[in-house]
């Protein structure tokens, strides 16, 4: 059975979608079936996963609004080796149809109980909100990672990223917890940035990962390629850093590489 990630974090520009499709191929290069699921608008995973958004006939709106079949809407990322559940403008207006709903922030949650036996994990790429898409992947998810900027007000933000998962996991999701949190665009030149990684590092001890992902440009560029980061320069700083956050996080999931992984 799939384990669920939700990656979250309400601020935008924080590294979710990086961290969302570099996980996704990491994973995948480790042998493991994973399924990068876009709950954003936006649809950056989509594209960055090299699925076009402007061509597609059913996508997670059709999953969370029109009760469509997971099976018929998910895609193949030939780049990265995994399966996405993609998104485009449509899934805005998800969220107001949704509100009339019966049990609107569990529908993802349904949708995803025929399939999760078909992956070993099971990715979420949360819009930059506390809304009611990243409500309905905080539901259906089992942990939380947290990708984040070490920058000044990076930890304002947080509390309220924390208290909503408090609050999910009190009313509707018990399970839930957070797996940890992931520095990304990290500049080791910077006082504050190191500033910031050890307050992070007071509050949150070892749920902070040791793997740091620095700023690096390769990883910038490969979404216009429709490639993952990791795959479209393996030899780039931040392919190698994602690659080492990829067996971090398994280690610490108590996952094991595949004996189809491939080298
Ligand atoms: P979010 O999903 O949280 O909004 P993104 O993953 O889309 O954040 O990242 C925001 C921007 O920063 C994107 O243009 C992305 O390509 C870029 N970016 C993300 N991580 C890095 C990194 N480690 N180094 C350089 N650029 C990065
Ligand atoms: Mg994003």
């Amino acid at each position: 059975m799939a384990l669920t990630l939700a990656i979250a974090n309400q601020k935008g520009g924080v590294g979710k979608t990086t961290t969302a499709v570099n996980l996704a191929a990491g994973l995948s290069s480790r042998g493991l079936r994973v399924l990068l699921i876009d709950l954003d608008p936006q649809a950056n995973a989509t594209m960055g996963a090299g699925v076009d958004k402007q061509h597609l006939q059913q996508t997670i709106y059709q999953i969370l609004v029109e009760d469509a079949e997971l099976a018929s809407v998910r895609q193949h990322s030939d780049s990265g080796g995994f399966d996405v559940l993609p998104a485009n403008r449509d899934l805005a207006g998800a969220e107001v149809e949704m509100v009339s709903m019966m049990a609107r922030e569990q529908r993802l949650k349904g949708a995803l109980a025929d399939i999760k036996a078909d992956y070993d994990l099971i990715l979420l790429d949360c819009p930059p909100a506390l809304n009611l898409l990243t409500l309905n992947g905080l539901v259906a998810a089992d942990s939380v990672l947290i990708p984040m900027q070490c920058e000044y007000y990076a930890l304002e933000g947080l509390t309220d990223l924390v208290n909503t998962v408090r609050m999910v996991k009190k009313h509707l999701n018990p399970k839930i917890d957070i797996l940890g949190l992931l520095r990304t665009m990290v500049d080791s030149r910077s006082t504050l940035s190191q500033q910031v990684a050890e307050q992070l590092q007071k509050h949150f001890g070892n749920k902070v990962f040791d793997t740091v992902i620095p700023r690096n440009v390769r990883l910038a560029e490969a979404p216009s390629y429709g490639i993952p980061g990791m795959l479209y320069d393996k030899t780039s700083r931040g392919a190698q850093a994602y690659l080492a956050f990829t067996d971090e996080l398994m280690a610490r999931l108590g996952l094991q590489i595949a004996e189809t992984a491939s080298a």
